[in-house]
């Protein structure tokens, strides 16, 4: 079996890009063998690029839509969808020519458009190269403005053509953009899982970058070649043989290593070619898991391996989702080799990366990956949330990049990716550079044009402050729509510094207007035995500190003047007497009860029915006491307590005793009542707030209070209460006899 590693698929190279109809002839047929294209569609996508590249010319004097059909077989080679596929056709159509995104998604839909637009986009970053923090943050700006994972796996098949044509370019872009494709391409690559593109990635740019280095290693293994081979050839059999005779149902690769992880690991160690032994590898693939743990256990068997080498992905997945074990034997001419032992769901994983997704869903016979299509979500799921914290369903569910979307990512005029948090204002972006660069702004310009102070920074922005030594400073409105804390903190900073005599008159005004908003007396709460004790515990030496505080926003208004509040309300009695405070409760709770009225009072009168009833004034009965009706002249009925003055007082005739009936409490009384009783005391200072607490502590509703002296040293409080009952009402009286000085507790009318 050839090594799949070297027959490294090729696109068409064979092909001559002057003849981008052949090219796109062969892509045409590969597509027919291996998917259920749409083969019209794609072809009325090469026929539209065709067009509107026409007359355009590559580097090396070809079509320029020759670029595009090879774009297009690199993202067919990787797998990618019919979408994908007329995307890439059309990649460089807005850049390069008329055409425009309706008049891609006129023909193709929306989502072709979208890509081709997202290209675009990224298309027209400008890099320059930078220290690791930054080039993380330009990969992560790359992968959020992509929004969809197919653009950025169009991005690299557009890259890799040009790395492979890059001979043509003049030496600074050939570096140039070698870096940007080591620095860019083939991270993102590598973190996608894609090693196959990775390493083709790579291996074009050390090229650029490292010309001597790059064929210091080609010649070595050129004339190793032979050597090499044969050892390769004599180990697979070993092996092979081995494996047969041990009954595992195996596939035997082996290749020489890629030439920029030789070329790493020469620089790494420190060595030239020559010390660096374990230039071949073997990648054993099996079918199942238990199969790849049983090869090992012979390979070692085998031979002697090396201590310390061995790596076992499959149990801990390494965060693209690569798995396999590793390890490195001496074979048998003293010779070290690596072997990788996988399964052919982790090989294909492991080649195509996130693109084995669609590889996969277009039924490609040779995939062993043929479980449902859930199970393939499940696997670029697990992808991307192992590599971001951040939830990766959404991104699952219409295959968008959505893993940075609390971030914006953009550029300094010099060319610095500035991450803020979404949905960030110039103003994050002058205080993230640096405080001066905020407190002396005046302006801000987003890709050239003028902006609002609070103008939503977009992925990709390149964004200029003006500033001026003569700037005002911050405004306190900025607070109202900066997004990052730091801006937030350097703005309050400045305030707190920079605008201390404005800051203190503000401040005290600001608490002086809460103040009377709450209606509290300013000559009280800012006296010095109220507003010093509250200062010291907010932890502020002088008022004017405290005042400032308040003005520049470091304590809220709010706080303060509560606890001013509170601490005026507890040092002294309520300005209102409890008489006062007492009543305008009792009114309220009138005011209620006359909404809440009801016609039937619990009372049932002999021989009448539905007669109209009310209760005298003079004794108000409640249920439980016994009870007399008098028929009144037009009024109804008259209900009076039989200990009523009025009853055992009454008139005894017989033309006014027959007036008197009987009278008693239906069984469920729903009604509360209102009765009135009469406390004697002992007159003294804060008898009625003493009356007043407990009526208050036994959740008595009160009516109406009211408190006389009667001379000689007497008091006379007549309470009214709403009770449902006789229990009740004794309960209340009962405990107001226990107020100090009390003498009497009772009811009126008796
Ligand atoms: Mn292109």
């Amino acid at each position: 079996m050839m090594d799949d590693d070297i027959a490294r698929t090729q696109g068409n190279r064979e092909i001559s890009p002057f003849d981008p109809d052949g090219m796109f002839d062969a892509l045409e047929e590969k597509l027919r063998q291996s998917h259920s294209f749409d083969l019209g569609r794609i072809r009325a996508a090469y026929e539209v690029a065709k067009t509107a590249h026409a007359g355009q010319k590559r580097k090396d004097g070809s079509p320029y839509v020759s670029h595009c059909v090879a774009a297009a077989d690199i993202a067919a080679d990787m797998g990618l969808d019919e979408d994908s596929i007329v995307a890439a056709l059309l990649h460089d159509v807005i850049e390069d020519t008329a055409l425009e995104h309706e008049d891609i998604a006129r023909q193709f839909g929306t989502e072709v458009a979208d890509i081709v637009e997202g290209v675009t986009k990224l298309t027209r970053v400008q890099y320059t190269s930078k220290e690791d923090e930054q080039m993380e943050n330009l990969r992560k700006m790359l992968m959020a403005m992509a929004k969809d994972i197919r653009v950025i796996l169009i991005k690299i098949a557009d890259r890799m053509h040009n790395m492979r044509t890059m001979a043509y370019q003049t030496p600074e872009k050939q570096r140039s953009k070698s870096l940007e494709t080591m620095e860019i391409y083939a991270p993102i690559a590598h973190r996608l899982g894609m090693q196959r593109s990775k390493w083709e990635l790579e291996d074009l740019s050390l090229q650029y970058l490292d010309p001597q280095g790059y064929q210091e290693i080609m010649d070595t293994l050129e004339r190793r070649m032979p050597e090499l081979e044969a050892f390769m050839d004599s180990m697979r059999e070993k092996i092979r043989v081995r494996l047969e005779k041990e009954g595992v149902n195996a596939s035997i690769f082996c290749r020489i290593k890629h030439v920029y992880s030789i070329y790493r690991k020469m620089y790494a160690q420190k060595l030239d070619i020559n010390g660096i032994f374990d230039l071949c590898a073997f990648r054993v693939i099996v079918d199942t898991i238990p199969d790849c743990y049983n090869v090992l256990g012979i390979i070692h068997d085998m031979f002697k391996p090396v201590p310390g080498r061995f790596k076992d992905y499959i149990s801990t997945p390494k965060p693209n989702m690569y798995q396999s074990v590793h390890t490195t034997v001496i074979g048998s001419e003293g010779i070290p080799f690596e072997v990788q032992i996988r399964t052919w769901e982790m090989h294909y994983t492991a080649e195509y990366g996130i693109a084995a997704h669609w590889k996969y869903k277009m039924g490609d016979s040779s995939s062993s990956l043929r479980s449902g299509d859930e199970d393939k979500f499940a696997w670029v799921r697990r992808l991307l949330e192992t590599q971001q914290e951040s939830d990766a369903t959404d991104f699952v569910h219409d295959l968008k990049i959505d893993m940075f979307a609390d971030e914006v990512f953009v550029f300094s005029p010099k060319g610095d990716v500035i991450n803020l948090p979404a949905g960030a204002t110039p103003v994050d972006f002058a205080y993230s550079i640096h405080s001066d660069i905020g407190n002396r702004m005046v302006g801000a310009k987003v890709n050239g044009r003028i902006v609002p102070y609070d103008h939503v920074l977009q992925n990709g922005d390149i964004v200029e402050i003006r500033t001026s030594k003569s700037a005002p400073g911050p405004s306190r409105d900025w607070l109202s729509f900066v997004k990052s804390g730091s801006a937030r903190t350097k703005i309050k900073q400045w305030y707190k510094k920079e605008r201390r005599e404005e800051n203190i008159v503000r401040g005290r005004s600001m608490l002086e207007d809460e103040l009377r908003h709450m209606g509290v007396a300013l000559d009280e709460a800012l006296s010095a035995d109220i507003l010093h004790p509250v200062m010291k515990k907010l932890s502020f030496n002088e008022e004017d500190d405290l005042y400032a505080a308040i003005g520049y926003g470091g304590i809220t208004v709010i706080r303060v003047a509560n606890r001013l509040r509170d601490d005026v309300r507890a040092s002294k009695p309520d300005h209102r007497s409890a008489i006062e405070k007492v009543n305008d409760a009792a009114e309220r709770r009138e005011q209620q009860a006359k909404r809440n009225a009801k016609a039937v009072h619990g009372i049932l009168v002999e021989g009448l029915d539905n007669c109209l009833i009310k209760f005298s004034r003079c004794c108000t009965p409640v249920p439980g006491d016994d009870i007399i009706g008098f028929i009144t002249r037009g009024q109804g009925v008259s209900i009076h307590r039989k200990d009523c003055q009025n009853y055992l007082r009454r008139d005894t005739s017989p033309e006014s005793e027959g007036r008197w009936i009987k009278v008693g409490w239906a069984d469920t009384i729903n009604d509360v009542y209102v009765t009135t009783f009469t406390i004697t005391a002992k007159d003294r200072n804060g008898l009625v707030m003493d009356i007043a607490t407990v009526l208050n502590s036994v959740n008595a509703k009160v009516r109406n209070l009211s408190s006389r002296s009667v001379g000689y040293g007497q008091a006379i409080t007549v309470v009214s209460v709403e009770v449902k009952n006789l229990s009740e009402l004794r309960y209340i009286m009962n405990r107001i006899s226990g107020v100090a000085g009390v003498t009497g507790v009772t009811r009126n009318g008796s």
